[in-house]
């Protein structure tokens, strides 16, 4: 067995040097993991490194434009099935994994792990002591999340899987996957509190709260910065931890600490 990274040519501020879309390879079947936008030159990349191996699958993580649209074409071109999660923006999966659902490669299996959070489709996957974490976990930065209260409990789940490796969506794969983990679900919780102690320090809007938290981020991911500090009230709305009116949260909303 073998896993081979081509990069895709799409680097930026949310996709780091690009988007890393994986070759599974045993004995002489290979199947591909996010093979990530339409561009030409990435396609004849992947069929040039697939070379006369004889392609299984196309598999994506999630439906996000920088892993999944080339993933039909793709297909259609090697005459082989899509599996995804479900269909999205640009994709439509022949067929659909759920938690536990596999495709085999050769002699080996390739298994999907449910891991909402960062979208509610997000799929991992499982090779043996490896996980492939698309937009889960990535190499050198944080994930921008949909639903926080799942995230951290996808985070607990792929902690729990005894994993050595893993292989991101973007950046370079990390060979200590039990202190990476761990390393983002202690910024998941200190995040929380720092969210919390800007409350109780007279934060009282969500824009307060942006400027307490995400002081240091860029310009040009301040709308992003936004949307996760909601994300991240929801969170602790759902936990009991503070009020706000939950779902209709914009800048001016006001926050505050429930009181105990
Ligand atoms: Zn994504």
């Amino acid at each position: 067995m073998k896993v081979e990274t081509v990069l895709a040519p799409n680097p930026g501020i949310y996709t780091g040097p690009g988007t890393n879309t994986y070759l599974v390879t045993d004995r002489d079947e290979v199947a591909i993991i996010d093979p990530g936008p339409v561009i030409d030159r990435h396609r004849l990349a992947i069929t040039d490194a697939i070379g006369d191996r004889t392609p299984v699958a196309v598999i994506a993580t999630h439906t996000h434009s920088d892993h999944a649209p080339l993933a039909n074409p793709l297909a259609r071109h090697l005459g082989v099935p899509v599996y995804g999660n479900r269909p999205g923006p640009d994709f439509t999966p022949d067929v659909r994994l759920a938690d536990g659902g596999v495709v085999s490669v050769g002699g080996v299996t390739i298994e999907a792990v449910h891991t909402p959070g960062h979208t509610a489709d997000h799929l991992c996957f499982l090779l043996g002591d490896r996980l492939f974490t698309g937009d889960h976990i990535m190499g050198g930065s944080t994930v921008i999340m949909e639903d926080a209260t799942a995230y951290l409990q996808s985070l607990y789940r792929v902690q729990d899987l005894d994993i050595h490796r893993i292989d991101p969506g973007h950046g370079p794969s990390m060979d200590d996957a039990g202190a990476v983990i761990a390393g983002y679900i202690e910024h998941r919780l200190a995040r929380e509190r720092e969210i919390l102690d800007a409350i109780a320090e007279g934060a009282s809007t969500v824009a307060d709260v942006v400027d307490a938290v995400y002081a240091f981020v860029p310009i040009d991911l301040g709308p992003a910065a936004t949307r996760q500090v909601i994300v991240q009230l929801n969170k602790l709305y759902a936990d009991d931890l503070v009020w706000f009116p939950a779902g209709e949260a914009g800048p001016s909303t006001m926050v505050e600490l429930n009181v105990r």
